[in-house]
């Protein structure tokens, strides 16, 4: 893993928490994105070389939706960016890590993306990620 890429946190309302991470961070969002796949409206902040995602549910079905009714808001997952995420997957599940998706799938900001289960990570969601190259 090269990085921790960013942290996700769940939040009921982007509107609302958008205004309240630029005053704690002291830095403006800059860029929001909807994920249809995913349903969830995300916006992303720089914290040096790490970022915050928040995500919002954009259905009252949508997973950050059953988190929040589960957990409350809080934090969602820890991102670790990886240079090839098809051989980081195959090694983690070599070491019996369980994937929640068996391919990568196609996340914000540009990403390729695996989730693990959290039963195997100390209750912890953690994200794979790797930027997605653009073909020219
Ligand atoms: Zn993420």
């Amino acid at each position: 893993m090269l990085k921790l890429e960013h942290i996700g946190i769940a939040v009921k309302d982007l509107t609302a928490s958008v205004p309240l991470f630029e005053k704690l961070l002291n830095s403006l969002c800059y860029k929001t994105e909807s994920v249809e796949t995913e349903q969830v409206n995300t916006a992303f902040f720089k914290t040096g070389d790490t970022k915050i995602e928040l995500l919002e549910s954009s259905n009252t079905n949508g997973v950050i939706a059953k988190y929040i009714e589960k957990k409350g808001e809080g934090i969602h997952h820890i991102a670790f960016e990886v240079a090839d995420i098809e051989a980081e997957m195959a090694r983690l599940q070599t070491e019996g890590f369980v994937l929640l998706n068996e391919k990568p799938k196609q996340g914000a900001d540009n990403k390729l993306v695996c989730f693990l289960h959290p039963k195997t990570t100390n209750g912890v969601l953690v994200e794979l990620c790797q930027e997605m190259r653009v073909e020219i």
